[in-house]
């Protein structure tokens, strides 16, 4: 079976005065079916546009887009405008931060969610209520019965939330996008929605890119993590390996502000200094400004990509640490 993504090369530069501003900067990530990565970086370090670029949003916004994007198999670049709808509709759920992005403020939410199912799966408006119906069910909403019928401003925030993601699973898609979608609610529903998205993501066996500043989110929900700096995935390999064992000093630093109390619950602490200014990136390695372990070449040389035999990968000019597991030596 192809993978439920294949990312390569990808650069995504935004235009500014005269110029563009490179906002991902050669982009890899694969992605098996069934798994679940989260893509984890403080803000502006290039995660939701990465994520957006997947289903061909970037584009259309007039971002410069460069490298190849496979989804399920398919050449997302390569698609029309309306073959893209099509792919976002049926066959890749997206959740976003906002509930009120996603949903029709004067459409009553069973009926989008029917709605949904009339255009891409081909069912009547009688089916497609009674699934609609089904959905409320498996993501929890009580009452569904009457909520089916209640605008989006009737329903709390946690509520919308789970509609979200009711409309994003209506299709079962094979691979869902969630860009940090539950970093409005309140902690105690932020752990519901998530421990919920994690039951039906191994319910339906979907694929899951999971966009997060919060390492706790990362930890309860990713088979697989990719850290990105500056446009940049400057770490990546299981959970396990960027969590417990980091190699990048960024990932460590992240991890470090953490990591007394466990990183269970604990959301990401903003680190000393700030990300650099993408249109005016330092020479060498962007997170020198920031690296507590910088030497010679790393104002200097970008560094290259370099990869344990396990799988785990780093972008830094020291050797990668050798506690790594799942090496072998
Ligand atoms: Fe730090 Fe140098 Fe590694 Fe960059 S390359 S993360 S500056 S040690
Ligand atoms: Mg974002």
């Amino acid at each position: 079976m192809t993978a439920a993504l294949e990312v390569n090369g990808l650069e995504v530069a935004y235009r500014a005065g005269r110029g563009f501003v490179p906002v991902v900067r050669g982009v890899d990530l694969t992605l098996a079916r069934g798994k679940v990565l989260a893509l984890l970086g403080e803000s502006g370090s290039g995660k939701s546009v990465t994520l957006r670029s997947m289903v061909g949003l970037t584009a259309r916004e007039g971002a410069r887009v460069a490298g190849s994007v496979r989804v399920l198999g398919q050449d997302v670049p390569g698609m029309t405008a309306r073959q893209q709808l099509d792919l976002r509709g049926s066959q890749v759920g997206f959740v976003f931060q906002e509930p009120m992005t996603a949903l029709d403020p004067v459409f009553r939410v069973g009926d989008q969610i029917a709605e949904v199912l009339v255009r891409h799966r081909g069912a009547t408006w009688a089916e497609g209520l009674a699934r609609a119906r089904a959905l409320f069910d498996l993501v929890q909403i009580p009452a569904a019965a009457q909520r089916l019928r209640a605008y989006p401003s009737e329903l709390s925030g946690g509520l919308r939330q789970r509609a979200m993601i009711a409309i994003a699973l209506a299709c079962e898609p094979p691979l869902l996008l969630a860009d940090e979608p539950t970093t409005a609610l309140d902690a105690t529903v932020q752990i519901q929605v998530l421990l919920l998205l994690r039951d039906l993501q191994k319910q339906l066996g979907t694929a899951v890119v999971f966009v997060t500043h919060d390492l706790g989110v990362a930890a309860e929900i990713a088979d697989e993590v990719a850290v990105m700096y500056a446009g940049r995935i400057v770490e990546r390999g299981s959970a396990e390996q960027v969590l417990l064992a980091p190699a990048h000093p960024y990932t460590r630093a992240l991890l470090g502000c953490v990591v007394r109390g466990g990183y269970a619950e604990a959301p990401l602490v903003e680190l000393a200094g700030s990300p650099p200014d993408l249109a005016r990136l330092p020479p060498g390695c962007s997170f020198a400004p920031r690296c507590g372990s910088a030497f010679g070449p790393c104002g200097v040389t970008e560094p290259a990509e370099v990869a344990r035999p396990s799988g785990h990968r780093a972008r830094c000019h020291l050797p990668l640490p050798l506690d790594d597991r799942g090496d072998g030596h």
